[in-house]
């Protein structure tokens, strides 16, 4: 029988927010706007996941999907160091690849499956989970499509998570208009409608606050409080 692991997000108002951080065989999504944090909260679990259970962490590897290019393993340097690891062991277990459309992100989801049957996967982060999707179809006609493309790779995701009981970290966009029309009616609602809001097992909405301080705040979670927690970004991550 396969143990739940949550794995610290470096902010303990965040990880209690979450109900002790980042769960194994479950999909935490983070949606906001630019530059409210989703990206520097993964560059953070990369290496939080790969800390010893004892110290919150998963002692696991991480596979790391990202469709917009914002991965730095630079950034990974400093956050290492704050965790008392090695940057360069962290690094060879970071697994990364660049996908270019959602089937390649489809394919690149088979082969870290095949993967994570041969070693000790406890993260997998799709930073984003749906923008290939908005770019690769794009037609008023096509969202039928894409949002049945977007079940099967949820789908998909979701059995990675369970079979091999890996912690899923995925982010998403606001859509500015929802109504492609003048009127706005809730600027800050995620892209992926139901389809995503039904794979998601934990929603936050991340926000920028004061300076380098973040908001994160529960969205739909049948057992955690609506509550908010804030967090920093700091060259070590994402701390308190
Ligand atoms: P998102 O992915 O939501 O668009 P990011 O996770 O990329 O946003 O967050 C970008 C923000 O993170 C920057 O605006 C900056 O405030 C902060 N940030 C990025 N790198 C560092 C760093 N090395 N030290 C401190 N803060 C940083
Ligand atoms: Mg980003």
């Amino acid at each position: 029988r396969k143990q739940i692991v949550k794995i610290t997000t470096g902010s303990q108002a965040l990880d209690e927010l979450l109900g002790g951080g980042i769960e194994t065989a479950a999909l935490t999504e983070a949606f906001g706007e630019f530059r409210s944090g989703k990206t520097q909260l993964a560059h953070t679990l990369c290496v939080s996941t790969q800390l010893p259970i004892s110290m919150h962490g998963g002692n696991g590897k991480v596979a790391y999907i990202d469709t917009e290019g914002t991965f730095r393993p630079d950034r990974i340097v400093p956050i290492a160091e704050r965790f008392g690891m090695d940057a360069g062991a962290v690094l060879d277990n970071i697994i990364y690849a660049r996908a270019y459309t959602y089937e390649h992100q489809y394919n690149l989801l088979l082969g870290l499956a095949a993967k994570m049957a041969e070693e000790p996967f406890r993260l997998l982060i799709l930073d984003s989970v749906i923008a290939l999707f908005r770019v690769d179809f794009t037609g008023r006609g096509e969202l039928a499509e894409r949002q049945q493309k977007l079940a099967q790779m949820l789908s998909r995701i979701t059995k990675i998570a369970e079979e091999f009981n890996v912690a899923v970290y995925m982010t998403n966009q606001v859509i500015a208009d929802p109504g492609g029309g003048v009127f706005i009616t809730d600027p800050k609602k995620p892209a992926g409608g139901h389809v995503l809001a039904h794979a998601s097992t934990v929603r936050m909405m991340l926000r920028k606050g004061k300076g380098e301080q973040r908001v994160a705040k529960i969205i739909d979670a049948p057992n955690l409080a609506e509550a908010e927690a804030v967090f920093q970004i700091t060259p070590g991550g994402v701390t308190d």
